[in-house]
């Protein structure tokens, strides 16, 4: 529940948001498809890091026909380096839906948004919401923060019955203002820019004289409890051949990285030699196994769930591996899908540049 009437709460957060709102290049030609595609670059990536994306994005699939269109490779190669790759497959199938099934144009309701492929009920109100001004708010980790500080509620923003507390509050102050969109905008805004994860500026916020949990902000929100991360160690081989071209294979779609090109590689124990590992990985392509590897080269990645550590040898080869692959060159690489992981650790192991 709000500490202050509703109406009033929106009237200084709409104020504050028109002074102070950040002109982002999905701010400006405001369409379903930018909407769209600036909140799933968004989720778990900052503002700064997808403002690039979404500029070459749009410059080079103007509208959702033209994103339908494109390969998966093409896609997942503009999006690397954003991470989450399953998102990036996903909006491209969510585009070839929009454009199959619904002649190319962005369903309007928050229902219909839902049934796209990786649309959840974070993006399909912000869709409806700022596209087409639909009044359901929006919940995302920004609003959550803000909303558990303004009312004092130490319930966990990350669980169900949290869910629901904020986005019921959240909702509250969409019902008390015209625009759903000004509501919502102005809560991420606020989010992003005052009530800050660390260091919230209560000296500039709108919400200053009525935040009831302003004098700990510091111990707000509560989380529930996080799960260790898993900690991965590939033994990873880099094939090159003679002219310098890298072997590389195509992980199956779904799961971690489905979908990205990655050298060879086998996931060992903690505990295991990683030579074993590297004679594994060479052995099961059908290629010749050196007498003896020099000192791996070591790569390490942190992801949300997990910690990957590849320990990497290169080895110089004129026949192919008999498995599904591919030979590339340098500014091949460049034109695939690959992570961000895969891509440090062929700069570290053979000096191609491509981060
Ligand atoms: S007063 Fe401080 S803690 Fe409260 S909403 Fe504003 S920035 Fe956040």
């Amino acid at each position: 529940m709000c500490p202050a009437p509703a109406a009033l709460l929106c009237a200084r957060l709409v104020a504050w948001f028109d002074a102070r709102r950040r002109d982002l290049p999905w701010r400006t030609n405001r369409t379903a498809y930018r909407v769209w595609l600036a909140e799933v670059m968004l989720q778990q990536t900052r503002v700064a890091v997808v403002s690039d994306y979404f500029l070459r994005f749009v410059a080079r699939f103007p509208d959702v026909k033209d994103l339908a269109a494109a390969s998966e490779d093409e896609v997942l190669s503009l999006w690397s380096g954003l991470g989450y790759y399953a998102r990036g497959r996903n909006m491209h199938k969510a585009a070839q839906a929009v454009a199959r099934d619904h002649g190319g144009v962005f369903p309007s309701t928050s229902a219909e948004l839902l049934g796209l492929p990786g649309i959840g009920s974070y993006t399909a109100a912000a869709v409806a919401s700022l596209a087409f001004g639909e009044r359901v708010a929006v919940l995302d980790g920004n609003v959550a923060r803000v909303l558990a500080r303004l009312c004092d509620d130490d319930t966990p923003i990350d669980t169900p019955v949290g869910k629901q507390r904020f986005t019921q509050t959240a909702q509250q102050l969409v019902d008390a203002h015209p625009s759903s969109a000004a509501i919502n905008e102005g809560l991420m805004e606020l989010g992003a820019l005052v009530c800050t994860p660390k260091s919230p500026s209560c000296g500039a916020c709108p919400w200053a004289t009525s935040c009831a949990g302003r004098a700990r902000a510091h111990l707000l929100p509560v989380k529930a409890k996080k799960q260790p991360r898993k900690h991965v160690r590939v033994a990873c081989v880099v094939l090159r051949d003679e002219g310098g071209r890298v072997w590389l294979e195509r992980r199956q779609s779904g799961g971690l990285f489905g979908g990205l090109w990655e050298p060879p590689g086998v996931v060992i124990e903690a505990t295991s030699d990683v030579e074993g590992g590297w004679r594994q990985a060479l052995s099961d392509r059908g290629m010749a196994v050196p007498s003896s590897f020099p000192a791996p080269i070591v790569v390490e990645r942190s992801l949300t769930h997990r910690e990957l550590r590849f320990e990497i040898t290169v080895v110089t080869s004129s026949s192919s591996p008999s498995t599904a692959g591919q030979w590339f060159g340098h500014g091949e690489i460049k034109a695939v899908g690959t992570s961000t992981a895969v891509r440090s650790l062929l700069g570290a192991a053979s000096g191609l540049r491509l981060l």
